[in-house]
């Protein structure tokens, strides 16, 4: 098992613990983004639920023998396709990046692995519209039901155990509108935080016998669940169903309600080297990284927005506040200019950006293909917080600037949870960034 993931020492804990029999029923698999947590969280689902007999006096650890990758037993071939019922995903992700680069990949290298990468980067994301998940408060899921059934049957055409590259142009057409279908999806229907029912559906769900050994429910992003939804999950934790396995993931550890923590038994991935990272690349996706790409700036290629262009945007933003404040009569912060102009001098394009006008937040927000996917409004938060770090980092800072630098940081990093946690409009989060900004010159 683990096979997949690659460079992370957790796999050899979390082997030997599934192995022996030790996995704890609740985990948490904590980790900087596209660091293999979803990765490992389905093969831990897979192993538990392997129904391959266990070669005794193999040499070496217990688990090395244990759920290969290549098993072929029912349980395993269910599970590499994401189609087991005993498996639930829920929480936010951004999956459309992926999809898109595995697509990519399929087309590359039109291999069997490549297409269960692709199936499998699309179930990623419609595993969280599972029918076990619905409410009848939440008419999310039967408005996005039509749009799974296309894909489904898109998947179907996929199929891996047939050869669907007898004819090339027909697989690279439905491959294409799989890619359009599943973004349509993440656009429309997914949350940005984990609702209270779907905590409430899943946890009815985990109680439900599995059909085979085990039940595994990931819970993704768990940092990011409303109060109502971190109390309802907390006592699910409190008392855990036999039968399942409660797999959470996070890359904010910190932003886990402590109650939580003390509840789960946390593995921790660590960020991979460059070369493990291209390495990543490489072997599952079948590419080559650029010289310091790491995975995540890869998945940005995909992005429907350049990087650089999301980074003008953080900077022109940062400028229209700066430009505002002024005008109002309020003090002007020298370091903060200055780090800003040297942003704008190195990213391309930004002297011609530095001398527009101050924009509007929804001006904003459509250049930036309407934040969808998601990653793009965390990439300009992102950008701002740099300008901001380096001029608190530049030591020309008064104690008057440094203040206001701390709070503005405060601001930024509230203003990604606004859209990640509370489901406010990324325009609307922008605009009270704007005025929180101002108020605190
Ligand atoms: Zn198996």
């Amino acid at each position: 098992m683990f096979e997949n993931l690659i460079a992370q020492n957790a796999k050899s804990l979390l082997a030997d613990d599934i192995a022996r029999g030790r996995l704890p029923p609740s985990i948490l698999l904590s980790g900087s983004p596209a660091s293999g947590k979803l990765t490992a969280a389905l093969e831990i689902a897979r192993a538990l639920s392997c129904e391959a007999p266990r070669h005794a006096g193999t040499v070496g650890s217990p688990a090395a023998s244990m759920a290969p990758w290549g098993c072929q037993c029912p349980s395993c071939r269910k599970h590499k396709e994401l189609a087991h019922p005993d498996l639930l995903v829920v929480g936010p992700r951004d999956c459309a990046l992926e999809v898109r680069a595995a697509a990519a990949a399929f087309a590359r290298a039109r291999s069997k692995a490549a297409q269960y990468l692709f199936i499998r980067s699309v179930r990623k994301l419609t595993l969280r519209f599972s029918p076990q998940l619905a409410d009848e408060s939440d008419q999310r899921l039967s408005k996005a039901a039509p749009l799974i059934a296309d894909i489904e049957e898109g998947i179907e055409e996929l199929d891996p155990s047939r050869d669907p590259w007898s004819d090339a142009s027909k697989a690279e057409k439905a491959i294409g509108s799989l890619v359009l279908l599943a973004e349509k999806l993440e656009a429309e229907f997914l949350y940005d935080s984990l609702p209270v029912a779907q905590v409430r559906a899943a946890s009815s769900w985990a109680w439900l016998s599995p059909a085979g050994k085990k039940k595994v429910l990931v819970v993704e992003n768990a940092d990011r669940m409303q109060e109502g939804a971190r109390n309802a999950f907390l006592k699910t934790l409190e008392e855990p169903p036999s039968n399942a396995v409660f797999v959470l993931t996070t890359a904010r550890r910190g932003a886990v309600l402590p109650t939580i923590l003390s509840r789960v038994r946390t593995y921790a991935f660590v960020d991979r080297s460059e070369t493990e990272e291209s390495e990543v690349v490489e072997r599952v996706f079948h590419d080559r990284a650029a010289t310091g790409e790491s995975l995540s700036s890869y998945f940005n290629r995909f992005l429907p927005v350049p990087p650089d262009a999301i980074a003008l945007a953080g900077a022109r933003f940062l400028g229209g506040v700066l430009a505002r404040s002024i005008d109002e009569g309020r003090r002007p912060l020298p370091a903060t200019r200055a780090a800003l102009d040297a942003r704008f001098a190195a990213l391309p394009g930004g002297d011609a950006a530095s001398r527009l006008g101050p924009p509007e937040a929804g001006e904003l927000v459509a250049q930036l293909a309407k934040c969808q996917p998601r990653a793009i409004y965390r990439l300009f938060v992102a950008s701002v917080l740099r300008v901001l770090r380096d001029a608190l980092r530049s030591g020309s800072t008064d104690a008057r600037e440094t203040a206001v630098l701390s709070s503005w940081t405060k601001a930024a990093r509230d203003a990604v949870d606004a859209v990640s946690v509370y489901n406010i409009s990324p325009t609307s989060a922008l605009e009270s960034l704007a005025d929180r900004m101002r108020e605190a010159v």
